[in-house]
């Protein structure tokens, strides 16, 4: 076992740890990224988690995070909070927006305040500097296993309505029969109460809606609807997502449902749920302070 410190002069030890059971087979291996500017620490977590069957990714700054999760979308996230760019806390907000996937805080701030700021801005668990690898280890096959969990009862219930449909402002959009009618309308065979939107656009909107709260890259949408090749094209893109808002957002100006993630890509953003939100929260907070 060896004790290594970090720049803040917070000591951390770092050592190979067997313990615990195997993680279960998946079909591709968990990605788990790891947002750390320290060099020895954030290669310790890239030796210890390679050696457990993780497929990891390793960034040093916040933005680099922010770009690498935007385009390859890990299972987990295990972030330090003093990073040379933004602070930690920033960088779990900004995740937020849009990423669901566990984020496990590994940090020297050992205090409430910094815990509770951390778990609120959307963090799932907080390991404080110095740290014992395998109760990192196990507290992330924790949060895997409970967005597993998530995922399984998402899929039974919400996912194939939600996959499908969508609100939009005054619009409920309808993947499968590609209809755009007024949401609560009684009568919507009723040309006034319905929208007509281009093959292009429902192109570009059943990929957004499909993954509700989920960022979609560029690259992804141009190649998608319009084959290989077309990935720098992103002028198409804000042509016909302005058209997309015009259409369905109450104010295309200021819209709320079909969002911009600048450089990177676009979002549908449902309604937010606030119930859930707060379920997740309640015994986190509790956890938080009971510590
Ligand atoms: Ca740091």
């Amino acid at each position: 076992m060896s004790w290594l410190q970090d720049e803040q002069g917070q000591r951390f030890q770092l050592r190979e740890h067997s313990d615990g059971p195997a993680r279960p087979d998946h079909d591709r291996l968990p990605r788990v990224l790891v947002v750390e500017d320290h060099a020895e620490l954030q290669r310790g977590l890239l030796i210890n988690l390679r050696a457990r069957k993780y497929d990891v990714t390793t960034v040093r700054t916040g933005y680099g995070a922010l770009a690498l999760a935007a385009r390859r979308a890990p299972d987990a996230v295990i972030l330090d909070l003093g990073l040379p760019d933004i602070d930690g806390t920033e960088l779990i907000i900004e995740l937020r927006r849009w990423f669901r996937p566990p984020i496990i805080v590994l940090s020297g701030r050992t205090s409430p305040d910094n815990k509770i700021d951390a778990l609120d801005a959307g963090a799932d668990d907080y390991v404080t500097k110095p740290f014992v690898m395998g109760e990192l280890l196990a507290r992330l096959r924790a949060v895997l296993r409970r967005e597993e969990g998530n995922l399984h009862r998402a899929d039974d219930s919400l996912t194939h309505s939600r996959a499908e449909r969508a609100v939009i402002g005054r619009w409920q959009v309808d993947l499968a029969s590609h209809r755009v009618t007024r949401a609560n309308s009684a009568a919507p065979s009723d040309s006034a109460e319905s929208l007509r939107l281009t093959p292009t656009e429902w192109a570009i909107l059943k990929l957004l809606v499909q993954r509700p709260g989920q960022l979609v890259g560029q690259a992804h949408l141009l190649t998608s609807v319009w084959g290989p090749g077309s990935q720098h094209h992103t002028n198409y893109l804000r042509f016909h997502i302005a058209r997309l808002r015009r259409k369905l957002e109450d104010n295309p100006a200021r819209p709320r449902y079909l969002l911009t993630e600048p450089g990177m890509g676009y979002r549908y953003q449902p309604e937010p749920d606030y119930t859930q939100i707060q379920e997740r929260l309640d015994p986190l907070r509790a956890l938080a302070t009971h510590r």
